[in-house]
């Protein structure tokens, strides 16, 4: 299977790549390489035959048809976002960009491209998104998301991944493209950038500095270890019928102080400090609108 996989040298994207490398994918990473992206996250692969990376914006409609006419993928997953909520609120403009046109420009070409190929059965356009198009839950609420929860996004990051989800279900009504989408929970492990939640509080720690929780820190999260999320994102890919829609979590949640409290723990354990506790560290700030 030749799998184009956009957001390739990301978080996510780079542990799918890994994954689908070591299963035997052809894998073409789309990525143009923002900040986000982690030079390191695909040197295990990158020499693999099987590997190609090309330096793309997605909200290129030309250069995209280009890969695509080139390359002619089986399947399609999308993970190119700007994903980091906070940025999201002090530069929405890129969010809209990259996660609406450009989802909707992919689209637009893995379509043409599509039907180019006489509509082959096996062809999937997946679309990786988040549990943030929900909401959020009241604190001790019992019940969980579904597939069914209307959408409630709360930042300009969901809001452009739900505008994002309602264009690929758009596709799929109007057009059959044969599409998936999966809604995850928070990611966390190796080769995240460090201005999320885990490794930010991993590295102020052991800088020392101020670590700072949002609120009271009672916002609860639910943590899917990245590798979980690449298995289960393949999986979908390989069995799904189109048109199918998964909610992908761990049933794993905690608040965001009992998080910072155990990676403060865990590290007393290995790294003591020499002076006081980590978890003296810990500053809580104002939290974020929305
Ligand atoms: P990330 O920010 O680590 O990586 C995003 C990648 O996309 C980067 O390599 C970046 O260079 C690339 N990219 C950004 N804009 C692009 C553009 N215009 N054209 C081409 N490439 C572009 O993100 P991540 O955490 O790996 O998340 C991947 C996907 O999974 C996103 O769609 C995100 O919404 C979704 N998601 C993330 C989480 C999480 O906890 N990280 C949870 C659920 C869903």
């Amino acid at each position: 299977m030749k799998l184009l996989v956009t957001g390739g040298s990301g978080f996510i994207g780079s542990a799918v790549i890994r994954l689908a490398i070591s299963r035997g994918y052809k894998i073409v990473n789309v990525d143009c390489l923002t900040y986000a992206a982690g030079q390191n996250n695909l040197s295990s692969v990158s020499a693999n035959p099987n590997y190609v990376f090309e330096n793309a914006n997605i909200c290129d409609h030309n250069h995209l048809e280009m890969l695509f006419h080139h390359h002619k993928p089986d399947c399609v997953m999308h993970l190119a976002a700007e994903s980091h909520v906070d940025r999201s609120i002090s530069e929405p403009d890129k969010f809209i960009k990259t996660n609406i046109n450009g989802t909707y420009n992919l689209l637009s070409v893995a379509h043409k491209y599509w039907r180019d190929q006489k509509f082959p059965d096996k062809f999937r356009f997946h679309h990786v998104s988040t549990d943030e198009v929900y909401g959020s839950l009241e604190i001790g609420a019992q019940e969980k998301f579904t597939e069914k929860t209307p959408y409630n996004p709360r930042s300009p990051y969901s809001a452009s991944k739900a505008a994002s989800d309602h264009i690929v279900c758009a596709w799929r009504e109007t057009y059959n493209l044969p599409t998936l989408i999966t809604n995850c929970s928070n990611n966390y492990g190796p080769c995240q950038f460090p201005d999320k939640l885990i490794p930010l509080t991993i590295l102020n720690a052991i800088s020392e500095k101020k670590i700072p929780i949002y609120g009271d820190g009672s916002n609860i999260r639910d943590w899917l270890y990245v590798d979980d999320h690449a298995n289960a994102l393949l999986l979908v890919l390989e069995k799904s019928q189109p048109g199918c829609r998964y909610n992908i979590g761990a049933n794993q949640e905690i608040s965001n102080l009992d998080l910072v409290k155990t990676i403060c723990a865990t590290l007393e354990n290995v790294r003591p400090l020499k002076n006081g506790h980590y978890s003296d560290l810990i500053s809580f700030v104002a939290d974020r609108p929305g």
